[in-house]
């Protein structure tokens, strides 16, 4: 796609808008106007074009659904003091969504291609932007395979989507997690690290059962042993033992979160002390027994922080106290989301500037 090219626009002549309700946001319960759509065949991506978001026919051989080449991103576009509308990391969401591509064996897309469709579609719905504090447009990149053939293959034909819908501020409350000892999310060398759709259905079981248990989430555990953590939920997790945030060190069966990498970098400069390691499921017993694990939280860009209250180890709860004031994960929130509004300096150029006339 050349990059000076416009994209051409189909407007919706029945627009959603006048029906959102902002002060409710119920999370993907609207979605906003239109929707970024492109196809690839014979080896290449065609022009992107904007429509207004609705149905696409589709064939029910579509290869997705059968052997699930699907994968996707989520990020969110946030109104800034002066009016613009700011996009929190683009270029490394973009750059993730190449490798989560690359190991599902679908093509690239370009940044051009991916920046370009977006500021146009932001450009377009940007009332959909929601201005209160904490509140967001969330945006969904998709991209599935669409032959239509029963054969178990590559797929040679693919189409990407972005569509956004407006959230609110989301507090989660405090969960009470159960350590997974007999079901994994991924093992590594699987395909933990993509954003692939398959990684989802696959842990939706395990988080009912953690349900039906009395839980809210699954505390992931690896794969071989379940003796270290791996991750909370479809979130990142951090701890705080002995005044050090502490968090699982990336491999092949952890998502290398957004959320999780900002949060690092904060903390380094806010002269809080880090550490990237495998932690060991005995370790996080003994610090909670002891009274120095003083926080523990998952991260994701939906949610923020999401504080965690108690997690159980073969029948036994251990409890960790809830954030106060003072504590980091509202700390660094708060800082995050300074930095999204404008509010403060964004000294990592994390804000993608959307200028709204
Ligand atoms: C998306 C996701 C996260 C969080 O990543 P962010 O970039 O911070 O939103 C963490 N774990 C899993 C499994 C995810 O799918």
């Amino acid at each position: 796609m050349a990059t000076n090219n416009e994209i051409a626009i189909k407007h919706t002549n029945q627009s959603q808008f006048p029906k959102v309700d902002f002060n409710n946001l119920d999370f993907g319960k609207y979605i906003s106007d239109h929707m970024v759509v492109a196809n690839y065949a014979n080896k290449n991506w065609g022009e992107p074009e904007i429509i207004p978001y609705g149905d696409l026919p589709m064939s029910p051989a579509m290869l997705s659904l059968h052997y699930g080449q699907s994968i996707f991103e989520g990020m969110k576009a946030f109104k800034m003091k002066d009016g613009n509308i700011s996009i929190f990391r683009l270029k490394k969401h973009h750059a993730r969504m190449n490798k989560s591509l690359a190991r599902m064996c679908m093509p690239q897309i370009s940044e051009p291609m991916f920046t370009e469709t977006l500021r146009t579609l932001i450009e377009l719905d940007h009332q959909w932007v929601p201005s209160s504090e904490g509140a967001s447009l969330y945006i969904r990149p998709i991209v599935f395979a669409s032959e239509p053939r029963l054969g178990v293959k590559v797929s040679d034909l693919y189409k990407f989507i972005i569509m956004t819908t407006p959230v609110g501020p989301y507090f989660s409350k405090p969960y009470r997690l159960k350590v997974e000892d007999h079901y994994v999310r991924t093992a590594e060398g699987g395909t933990g690290f993509a954003k692939c759709a398959g990684n989802y259905g696959g842990a939706f079981y395990p988080a009912q059962v953690a349900k039906e248990e009395g839980f809210d989430q699954v505390l992931w555990t690896d794969h071989k042993d379940h003796q270290y953590i791996d991750e909370v939920g479809m979130m990142n997790v951090m701890f705080v033992i002995n005044g050090k945030l502490i968090t699982p060190s990336l491999n092949t069966a952890i998502l290398d979160g957004i959320t999780r990498d900002s949060i690092l970098t904060l903390a380094k400069e806010m002269n809080f002390p880090i550490e990237e390691k495998r932690i060991k499921l005995t370790e996080l017993e003994k610090s909670a027994k002891d009274g120095s694990l003083t926080e523990a939280f998952g991260t994701g860009t939906a949610a923020v922080v999401a504080p965690i209250q108690s997690f159980n180890i073969h029948g036994v709860d251990y409890t960790i106290p809830l954030p106060d004031a003072n504590s980091f994960q509202l700390k660094v929130k708060k800082q995050l989301q300074d930095i999204r509004s404008g509010v403060t300096e964004d000294k990592h150029q994390w804000n993608h500037i959307i200028k709204i006339k």
